[in-house]
């Protein structure tokens, strides 16, 4: 089995000072470690009935349409403002400093669909408890959130507690 931490590496000071990011671009460039992630990822929804699976803008996008590929369930994208074409809800949240906003095609979830939500990372948790917001305003039912990476530090489950939260890495 292969070790897929070993295929995520630390960026000092990236996007700024002080913040190591986790990259996870030689991950994505090494078959074997993307399969056996994708596969990961698959078991920890088993159990749960699902159809359709939200990737968040842009690295939940990698495993996010494997994932809906993996549970034969529809794809829909959350992205930033401005990039979806169709009529959208927008829900803001803050960030460490200003704000930021997420929008979701209005006719993407419908009322009763059973949804995986999946990004790369949860770290302070805002991008994917506005995610949340907006899946749950469409009338979607969150089954479970899962994660590559969970920066457990920053404390990002705190914010998504009334979810089931599954995450490959904790750091
Ligand atoms: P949060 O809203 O939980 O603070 O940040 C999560 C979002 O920021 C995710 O969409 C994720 O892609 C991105 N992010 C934050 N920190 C990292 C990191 O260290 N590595 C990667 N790959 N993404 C990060």
């Amino acid at each position: 089995m292969i070790d897929i931490e070993k295929y995520i590496r630390d960026i000092p000071d990236f996007p700024k000072k002080g913040v190591t990011f986790k990259d996870i671009t030689p991950l994505l460039s090494h078959p074997e470690a993307m399969e056996t992630c994708a596969q990961e990822l698959l078991r920890l929804t088993e159990s749960e009935k699902i159809n359709k699976v939200v990737g968040i803008e842009s690295r939940g996008f990698f495993f996010a349409t494997l994932l809906a590929q993996g549970l034969a369930a529809g794809f829909v994208p959350i992205r930033k403002p401005g990039k979806l074409p169709y009529a959208t809800l927008k829900q803001p949240y803050t960030l460490e400093y200003g704000m930021d906003a997420l929008e979701i095609h209005e006719d993407a979830i419908q009322k009763g669909d059973r949804v995986l939500l999946h990004d790369d990372v949860l770290a302070t948790g805002g991008t994917a408890q506005a995610a949340c917001r907006l899946i749950e305003q469409l009338g979607g039912e969150i089954v479970q959130c899962n994660f590559l990476i969970e920066l457990e530090f920053l404390k990002g489950a705190q914010k998504l507690r009334n979810y089931e939260i599954r995450s490959l890495l904790t750091y």
